[in-house]
């Protein structure tokens, strides 16, 4: 992946009303671009100007390059991974093989995600990720975290730093969160295995 705003493949009230237009003008729009805008800065004229996003956030030290990067590859996933209300289907093929053998069903996954999402304090993300033994794995990272840090594949994120629900929902993340299932695109998941 390289340095760049992603092609939504949606347009921006697309997500409504899950995720409204006005947050994706600030979320995707601002804080999004804001993260491109910033790591550019910060890696010109370094040995990390010719390097993937998804190798500078595996490999960059704690500090300002590794977190506009991380935040550059979280939120490419993060909007990538959606679709119009109800035109998610259900997970396929290997990925729903998996979610069955390591959480028994989808519902368990959406719980245990939910309450990794709800239960971290302040501003990460909750993430499905497969580990380098092949198994599905939850985790929650705070700031700009990736589980690609700890050498797992990223499948699903959610963003729980306050601008990705505050315009919409306010305080109540945990109804946010719920409201996310709507929208998540298990095809596109299922592409990242
Ligand atoms: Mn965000």
């Amino acid at each position: 992946m390289k340095n760049e705003m992603p092609q939504l493949p949606y347009p921006a009230n697309g997500l409504e009303p899950v995720i409204s237009s006005e947050t994706m003008e600030y979320h995707y729009g601002k804080h999004l671009q804001a993260y491109v805008t910033n790591l550019a800065n910060l890696v010109q004229g370094t040995d990390y100007a010719s390097r993937d996003i998804e190798d500078i956030v595996a490999t960059a030290p704690d500090g300002g390059t590794f977190n506009n990067a991380g935040q550059v590859l979280n939120h490419t996933l993060y909007f990538l991974q959606f679709t119009a209300p109800g035109q998610g289907k259900s997970p396929q093929g290997k990925l729903a093989e998996l979610i069955e053998r390591d959480f028994d069903n989808l519902d368990n996954l959406r719980k245990q995600m939910e309450e990794a999402a709800t239960t971290l304090f302040g501003s990460g993300w909750a993430w499905l990720s497969l580990t380098p033994e092949g198994k599905l794995r939850i985790s929650q990272e705070s700031n700009a975290g990736n589980p690609i840090r700890q050498g797992c594949k990223p499948l699903l994120c959610i963003d729980v730093w306050e601008h990705a629900y505050y315009i919409d929902y306010r305080n109540r993340r945990a109804e946010h969160v719920k409201k996310l299932w709507d929208i998540v695109d298990w095809q596109a998941v299922g592409n990242r295995l």
